[in-house]
């Protein structure tokens, strides 16, 4: 039998059903993948209070026969709200997120923990519209649920406001034609052997396909010889020199970490907003002089915003700083923007912050200081191994942001006093050596 999520996959790509059903054991699910999921979850019994009360089709199996008989009797008794309402038809079963009557007439809601409607999500809701309907229940109308951007949290989650609910009954309708047609067609594909398909951009689009390492593992080895990029540098000496000169002692090297959580932790903050939670600062005075490294890591108590002691401290450690150097300023100057919008008590000192900042990917960006290793990609990531090997990333029990962030939310849900431990030493690790690497770019810039 095919499922919402079968049928989605093999519209995308044949193979990628193919072998979701007959070679299961190749499936390879990303760490990103992995976070969408959990945060899916946690979305989804957020979304269900935004019709209280309603009845959860869907026990022990997941979801099956028994929750379709379950949501026939669950309408039979007048049940008005449905969680996880089921429904089989044409061989295929869906589960509806939310199954609610108004005023008589039945509504479906699918619920995505995301701020943005993705055009992907129109096929979601289109088999599940394809499916109830033709199970026999009469649809008024469909709605993607998401969360509503504007919204800001003061207080407990308003969930009536935290999702807004957008009916794309009309989109849903221009698609019914096109399901029925493509379910035979899916279920005989799966009848016959492994469907040869090409690699291309359903690989990666809407989603990163989680059999890419099988069917990469099936190309031909390629038996050139790699291309190898020249790490010597090109160097424009007068507009480094520029550069450098106009940067002024005392100098803090400044970077910030940020967790996005969906579903607003804290009082005045938004939907994915980006929420600093730690920054790492070195510090050197004049030339040449000893560099001190301080840092600001939050507690992990989910009752304390984060972004307070973080905006205190980090105003009092670069008050004497003549230079805020950061890397890729947007990224500093947005989050100080947002703090200073959230907490405007701060404004006129945070606005003084980022009048002081300086931007050190600029010498890179624009090409100042550039080897062919390089290509068209200036970030830390790329920049600092090039100059400088004996710092990396590789070492480090988390050596990316979206690794940091996610090991920074987590925390706030985990109770073992040697893990919270650990990572904390993990993330002050990782922050440390961005701002280090920092300091080791700048002088290497000043060599010049
Ligand atoms: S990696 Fe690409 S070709 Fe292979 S199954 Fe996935 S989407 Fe299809």
């Amino acid at each position: 039998m095919l499922s919402k999520s079968k049928y989605i996959r093999g519209a995308n790509c044949h193979k990628s059903l193919w072998l979701y059903v007959h070679k299961k054991e190749e499936q390879a699910y990303s760490e990103a993948t992995m976070a969408v999921f959990g945060r899916g979850i946690n979305v989804g019994a957020q979304a269900q209070q935004y019709f209280p009360n309603g009845k959860l089709a869907v026990l022990e199996d997941y979801p099956g026969y028994a929750s379709a008989k379950r949501t026939q009797e669950f309408i039979a008794q007048g049940v008005e709200t449905i969680y996880e309402a089921t429904f089989i038809f044409d061989d295929t079963l869906v589960a509806v997120d939310i199954l609610h009557k108004e005023n008589g007439e039945w509504r479906l809601y699918e619920v995505k923990s995301t701020n943005n409607s993705y055009p992907e999500y129109i096929k979601d809701v289109s088999i599940q519209y394809y499916v109830v309907t033709g199970s026999g229940l009469s649809l008024a109308d469909a709605f993607l649920m998401n969360f509503d951007r504007y919204y800001v949290r003061r207080g407990a989650i308003e969930v009536n406001k935290l999702f807004t609910a957008d009916s794309i009954k009309d989109k849903v309708l221009l698609l019914q034609e096109e399901i029925k047609n493509t379910l035979p067609i899916l279920k005989r594909m799966l009848e016959g052997d492994e469907p040869i398909v090409e690699m291309g951009c359903q690989c990666s689009s809407p989603y990163t396909c989680d059999f890419t390492g099988y069917c990469k593992s099936l190309l031909p080895t390629q038996n050139e010889a790699p291309e190898i990029f020249s790490n010597t540098p090109e160097i424009k000496e007068a507009e480094v020199r520029k550069f450098v000169s106009e940067i002024q002692y005392p100098i803090a090297h400044l970077d910030f970490e940020t967790i996005m959580p969906g579903v607003p932790l804290f009082d005045e903050s938004r939907p994915y907003q980006q929420i600093p939670f730690q920054y790492s600062l070195h510090l050197q005075e004049y030339e040449n002089g000893p560099i001190r490294h301080t840092h600001y890591l939050a507690e992990c108590d989910i009752n304390v915003d984060p972004r307070i002691g973080l905006i205190e401290q980090m105003i009092e450690e670069t008050k004497e700083a003549k230079t805020i150097l950061v890397y890729n300023i947007t990224f500093e100057r947005t989050r100080i923007k947002e703090m200073m919008r959230d907490f405007p008590q701060y404004a006129y000192v945070l606005e003084n912050i980022i009048a002081r900042m300086a931007d050190l990917i600029i010498p890179f960006r624009r090409k100042y200081y550039h080897t062919e290793s390089m290509g068209r990609r200036y970030g830390i990531k790329i920049v600092l191994p090039i100059l400088c090997p004996e710092l990396s990333y590789d070492e480090l029990e988390i050596g990316e942001g979206m690794a940091a962030s996610n090991a920074f939310q987590d925390l706030y849900y985990c109770t073992d006093a040697e893990t919270i431990a650990k990572t904390r030493e993990h993330l002050l690790a990782y922050c440390h050596l961005d701002t280090l690497g920092m300091v080791k770019i700048f002088e290497i810039l000043k060599m010049v």
